[in-house]
């Protein structure tokens, strides 16, 4: 079957076997909307965000992206608008969803790009893919040159967001590829740019809002969270998850 066979054919399988319970699952999130999170998420095929957090309608905002980069505030202009920032306005402003997930994940295609050409940001010239990473990319890059510098190559490396400042080790146990380090600390610095912007600003100091980065290993399908307590990503698993729900804030 050809690829929009195999879609279309979806349609009608999603008609026979989903769509009542699904209509009634549409009209209880209108009824009640209780939304948990605004998403940025790789646009990766692999990575079916709402799928692998079990995700259920009325769950989730998301944006998906090359990199799920998230432009910082001073990037933005009329002339240079992006969906992102538009997305946190829609999700933490108007509904008041408390929080605010950035998902990286392992073998990233828009990460191996960026670090292909991380001696090249600076040339404001490419394709839109590579013009899209140069631009939202390079504070990513820069941070990661910091890394490489850093005793032992493992940070800390310091995240600014409103009231307080995250420091961050970066593959203390020496297991992650350069690629994946550097997309380890591309969430942390989307996390830094989601909080730029000045309409989060008192909903973050006060704790209503909570940006957490979240990373995915596909080579193993294991989730990881950053804890701000403990300064590094912890796999998410029975034993960190009270932990890492409090450190999220626990909405
Ligand atoms: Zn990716």
């Amino acid at each position: 079957m050809s690829g929009i066979g195999k879609l279309l054919r979806g349609c009608l399988e999603f008609n026979a076997l989903k769509k009542p319970k699904l209509l009634e699952q549409f009209k209880a999130v209108k009824e009640h909307p209780a939304p948990k999170a605004v998403t940025f998420s790789c646009m990766d095929n692999r990575i079916i965000i709402t799928k692998l957090l079990q995700c259920d309608v009325g769950d989730m905002y998301l944006v998906r992206n090359a990199g799920n980069l998230v432009p910082h505030c001073e990037t933005l202009s009329y002339d240079a608008v992006s969906t992102e920032p538009g997305a946190l306005e829609l999700g933490c402003v108007m509904n008041e969803i408390p929080n605010v997930l950035v998902c990286g994940h392992s073998d990233c295609k828009a990460m191996n790009a960026l670090y292909g050409m991380r001696d090249q940001t600076q040339i404001k010239e490419g394709t839109p893919l590579t013009l899209w990473l140069k631009k939202h990319g390079h504070s990513s890059v820069k941070r990661y040159n910091e890394l490489l510098n850093s005793p032992d190559g493992i940070g800390p490396l310091e995240f600014k967001i409103p009231g307080k400042t995250l420091r961050a080790y970066i593959d203390p146990d020496k297991k992650l590829s350069e690629v994946d380090k550097l997309s380890q600390v591309n969430v942390l610095q989307q996390v830094e740019n989601a909080c730029s912007y000045d309409m989060l600003k008192d909903k973050l100091q006060s704790g209503q809002v909570n940006v957490t980065a979240l990373w995915f290993n596909i080579q193993t399908a294991d989730f990881f969270m950053f804890s701000k307590e403990k300064e590094r990503f912890l796999e998410v698993n029975e034993s960190t998850i009270d932990h890492l729900v409090s450190d999220a804030g626990g909405h």
